[in-house]
């Protein structure tokens, strides 16, 4: 996953002024670009034996011709006038896919002053930027995920600031730095446990699915089977798809309002966050469940929390997938050894006799759960892969009928 974190600069005035150089090579550098492939093109209308422009060819041309015809640019780094003709080639590329309008020209002034580079032309050290032939620039904060691989730059200015917007491609399982908190208490990790009918949170806190949405998972249920019965090409089932298309528009809005209260809410109050991998692409490869949304809800929760938790300074920690939160005792740390049916809701541990909710135990275990720890699980996966949770979770899924598959199709 990939994620930018902008942060102002402080450059000295030398820096500002090497900045605002490279700035100006980059966009020389597009309009130079352009202007030589509307030329190349137009010959080519003429002569079809002439190659088409790209990029590749036009970074090779500006390095032969520039020390003799662009000598000033050799005080910059090449790194920013090649950046900006892959940008011209990615512009061109939406273009004649009909996702943007043809590139223009970048007037000087009326376009942000701003050049990008990539990784290897550049190097993040705490709070301070390396950028080629301009040197370290202090930032004013450091990037919010230390350890994160950053794999790009653009640098701009905007109202005579600098900034610089540096993505950074972070691991799933990574574990975002807390914000030290501000009551100087006790962190807090709650585990999600993510059902069918409700998500239970390990604080007791459940999450029940609201009732009109699953009115609106009947109703768009029932308007599938109508859909199906109607004769092909006939105006009854044009009818009766546009009916399935708004009610499904209906529940992904209603289900999307659902999961955005509630991720708001883990990412804002707790300090860590843990929720299960599941492997929600093996999931739908199963036909039943393909036809459901319930897969959906779970991307959709996971994606919400991934990009809210950095905002509020939480970690977010995805369990190992082969992590049996729903078979261990959140009391005792005992695996039970009996199958554990999805339609049990509760059951008994048989080394310290504790009853347990099904959902609240795995919660609990989830927010327990010790990334570092189950690193040599994740070594020897092989082992885990033939084990219960997995298995069973898709034995489960596989029985139509059961409770737990009916109950799949309403999210
Ligand atoms: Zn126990």
């Amino acid at each position: 996953m990939q994620r930018a974190h902008k942060v102002a600069l402080d450059p000295t005035n030398v820096q500002a002024t090497g900045l605002a150089r490279a700035a100006g090579c980059a966009r020389f550098a597009y309009n130079w670009a352009l202007a030589r492939w509307n030329a190349q093109y137009q010959a080519r209308l003429s002569d079809s034996s002439l190659p088409a422009p790209s990029q590749y060819a036009l970074r090779r041309e500006l390095n032969q011709v520039k020390r003799d015809e662009f000598p000033w640019m050799l005080e910059s780094t090449k790194c920013a006038p090649q950046e900006a003709i892959i940008a011209l080639g990615a512009a061109f590329g939406n273009f004649f896919a009909g996702r943007a309008a043809r590139p223009s020209f970048k007037k000087k002034g009326a376009s942000r002053e701003s050049f990008r580079l990539s990784v290897g032309q550049f190097l993040v050290d705490g709070d301070r930027i390396r950028v080629p032939k301009v040197g370290w620039i202090r930032m004013r904060e450091q990037l919010r995920w230390p350890g994160a691989r950053p794999v790009s730059v653009t640098i701009s200015r905007r109202a005579g600031r600098w900034f610089a917007a540096v993505q950074c491609e972070i691991p799933d399982n990574f574990i975002a730095p807390t914000v030290a908190s501000d009551a100087g208490g006790a962190e807090s990790s709650v585990g999600v446990d993510v059902g069918v009918r409700e998500c239970v949170v390990s604080d007791g806190t459940r999450h029940q699915v609201p009732r009109h949405l699953r009115a609106a998972q009947r109703r768009l249920k029932r308007a599938q089977q109508a859909l199906a019965r109607k004769a092909r090409g006939s105006r009854n089932r044009a009818e009766a798809r546009a009916k399935v298309a708004s009610l499904h528009a209906r529940v992904a809005d209603a289900r999307s309002d659902w999961l955005h209260k509630m991720t708001t809410g883990l990412a804002e109050q707790h300090d860590r966050v843990v929720i299960e991998d599941l492997n929600v692409s093996g999931m739908t490869k199963n036909r039943h469940l393909a036809l459901s949304i319930a897969d959906a809800s779970f991307g959709e929760f996971r994606r919400q929390l991934t990009y809210k938790t950095p905002a509020h300074g939480t970690m977010l920690v995805v369990a190992d997938r082969w992590y049996p939160s729903s078979k261990l005792c959140s009391g005792c740390g005992a695996k039970t050894k009996r199958p554990l049916l999805l339609q049990m809701r509760t059951w008994t541990c048989e080394s310290c006799g504790a009853v347990h909710d099904r959902d609240l135990n795995a919660a609990r275990n989830l927010a327990a759960y010790d990334p570092a720890a189950s690193s040599a699980v994740a070594a020897c996966g092989e082992l885990f892969a033939s084990d219960d949770d997995a298995l069973s979770l898709s034995r489960g899924l596989d029985e139509p009928g059961t409770e737990h598959h009916d109950e799949l199709k309403l999210i």
